[in-house]
């Protein structure tokens, strides 16, 4: 809990001190102070559609209640924002039940994919599982690498082959090598460019047929990696990507650096996907399960 309220120290400045000051200024509730909400909920990223939602039953909360101070609505916005941003399947990650769990990560370059890769692999490690790296983005320079630093500093091997390498090649290696070693989770990597997403889409849905062909259960999770500090432009990333590449569940990264972390209420509320971690930092256990209402009252608190 101290990691979230550490991390959302922006979005709580941006945010809830905001909504805090508001309530204290206005004290009573009336049109003009909705109105005030609302700007300071569409200024957190929220999004318009989940604002008017939520403006909405706020309004026909205080109605039945017959609340007039504003310092009444705190609880209850807080209330409401733990029931927008509760989701099925939030948190847990689907593992194998038997054998190797493989766990595929997609999203554009930047958002924090390798990182969140070494994050996982510092964590399933520490649970005493075996784990192993699949370098699938053989398209941009260096990210290859970039998942090799990873793999020293967490201490686990990388499948690679050169820049330009087949993909579905690399996974086929290192679904072979994972195998022969009996490891526990492979994590895999792959190519965030969307320059041609026709194309992108296509690699994807070579890298899952192989490794279907291999393991017939994987993989067992799609994981979209969205970097929050692009507000809107994440919401926008994950329509694109989640109606076409089989995506389970979302990592949600760099929530440390940005004031702009209403937009997991937004992603939570529009898309019916779960979010399973948020990245709350650039270092190794800066990893946390997404649990709604420890966000949530790491934001109040
Ligand atoms: P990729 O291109 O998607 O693989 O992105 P990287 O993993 O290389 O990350 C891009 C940059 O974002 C790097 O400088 C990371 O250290 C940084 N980064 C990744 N996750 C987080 C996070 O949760 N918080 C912060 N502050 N930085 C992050």
């Amino acid at each position: 809990t101290n990691k979230f309220k550490e991390g959302l120290t922006k979005t709580r400045t941006a945010f809830v001190e905001k909504v805090e000051e508001l309530i204290t200024r206005r004290k009573k509730i009336d049109e003009a102070f909705f109105e005030e909400l609302e700007e300071i909920l569409i200024g957190a990223d929220v999004g318009v559609n989940t604002v008017m939602n939520l403006i909405d039953e706020l309004r026909a909360e205080v109605k039945k209640r017959k609340i007039e101070s504003a310092a009444e609505l705190q609880p209850i916005l807080s209330e409401k924002l733990v029931g927008l941003l509760k989701g099925e399947g939030d948190k847990q990650l689907r593992m194998a039940d038997s054998g190797m769990t493989v766990i595929l990560f997609v999203g554009v370059n930047g958002v924090g994919k390798t990182t969140t890769i070494g994050k996982l692999a510092h964590k399933f490690k520490s649970e005493g599982k075996k784990v192993m790296l699949a370098a699938g983005d053989t398209f941009r320079a260096g990210a290859v690498e970039q998942l090799e630093v990873w793999g020293q500093r967490v201490g686990v091997e990388v499948i690679k082959q050169g820049t330009g390498a087949d993909p579905a090649a690399v996974m086929f290696d290192a679904v072979q090598a994972a195998k022969q070693r009996n490891v526990d989770v492979l994590l895999c990597d792959t190519a965030g460019r969307l320059q041609n997403k026709a194309n992108l889409m296509e690699e994807l849905n070579k890298i899952f047929r192989v490794i279907q062909r291999e393991v017939p259960s994987a993989p067992h999770e799609v994981l979209l990696v969205l970097d929050a500090t692009t507000g809107q432009n994440a919401l926008s990333q994950a329509k694109l990507f989640g109606e076409k590449s089989g995506v389970t569940g979302l990592v949600l990264t760099k929530l440390d650096g940005t004031a702009k972390g209403g937009i997991v209420i937004a992603i939570r509320n529009e898309l019916n996907l779960p979010v399973k971690f948020v990245g709350l930092g650039e270092k190794m256990d800066d990893l946390q399960e997404f649990d709604s209402e420890q966000f949530v009252h790491a934001l109040f608190a």
